[in-house]
């Protein structure tokens, strides 16, 4: 059987305000979506949403993996379920040092019986892995080294995400904005690493405004959030006319979800996330 992760008619609340208000979304293992949408529509909430961000409250809905609701699993449960996010404003955790903190988090998901003390993957094949793929990436080894995006720039911290989903290599990846902030180099190395890593093995949800990545990584299908749902779906063409033509058609073809994009981002503050 083909794993499936299945969105069914989700609602989420953040801090008692809805955000996500009814989102259906079907994903096979081994299909590329793109999630695109405008600013403050609620992207990046699904996905931490589906990640089991605690802050975001799930107010009705189901998400289920292979038949399964996980949405009363933890996020490290749903991690070793096959489930990644890479986020798109990474936190630094000073003191966790990279290396450490992919050991750690590869073998439980390799491994996901595994009980706090027992044995990590061997140093040796560890590090050899983890310095090929560096290497893939085009990393410094230094990298391996330094704190969890502490002090990371803006594309070391994007790299950084892209590393942790080959090393995890989870069934299903919610990448939200994985090739922002990162020059047109670094864009196009980020989309063919995306593209080897991921490939056909994962179910990836690619959240982005560029065409680079889609580009590398050609989605089988594109669905536009609009005001807290989805308000479009279709294939590549629907990416391509919002490349080249944005917004404005969705906009006006959905009012209702309009006004609500619309009330959404005038509550934010000024620095409001998006
Ligand atoms: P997108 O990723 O599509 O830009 P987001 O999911 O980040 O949109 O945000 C959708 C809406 O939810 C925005 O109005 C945003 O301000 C609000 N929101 C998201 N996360 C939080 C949060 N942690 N606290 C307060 N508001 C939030
Ligand atoms: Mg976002």
């Amino acid at each position: 059987m083909t794993d499936t992760l299945k969105i069914i008619d989700l609602h989420v609340a953040v801090e008692g305000t809805p955000i996500l208000r009814g989102v259906n979304l079907e994903m096979k293992r081994g299909e590329t979506h793109a999630l695109m949408g405008p600013n403050g529509s609620g992207k990046s909430t699904l996905g931490l949403a589906i990640m089991g961000h605690p802050g975001y409250e799930v107010s009705q809905g189901r998400i289920e993996l292979n038949g399964e609701n996980i949405l009363e699993m933890a996020p490290d449960e749903r991690a070793r379920a096959g489930i990644f996010l890479a986020f798109q404003r990474p936190v630094a955790i000073p003191g966790v040092k990279m290396a450490d903190f992919l050991r750690h988090a590869a073998t439980n998901v390799r491994n996901p019986d595994r009980k706090e003390g027992e044995d990590l993957i061997p140093m040796r094949e560890f590090r050899q892995e983890v310095r090929s793929r560096m290497s893939q990436l085009r990393m410094d080894d230094q990298f391996a080294r330094r704190y969890v995006n502490d002090g990371f720039s803006g594309g070391e911290m994007k790299r950084a995400e892209i590393l942790q989903l080959a090393m995890l290599q989870p069934k299903f990846a919610v990448l939200d904005e994985t090739d922002s902030g990162l020059d047109a180099d670094a864009v196009r190395l980020a989309s063919q690493s995306i593209a080897e890593i991921g490939g056909a093995e994962m179910g990836l949800l690619i959240i982005t405004h560029h065409d680079k990545l889609l580009e590398h990584n050609p989605p089988d299908f594109t669905h536009v959030m609009l005001g807290g749902r989805i308000v479009e779906t279709g294939g590549i063409e629907l990416a391509n006319e919002l490349h080249t033509q944005g917004y404005d058609r969705i906009r006006a073809s959905h009012p209702d979800a309009e006004a609500d994009n619309k009330a959404m981002l005038d509550k934010e503050e000024p620095q409001g996330v998006s």
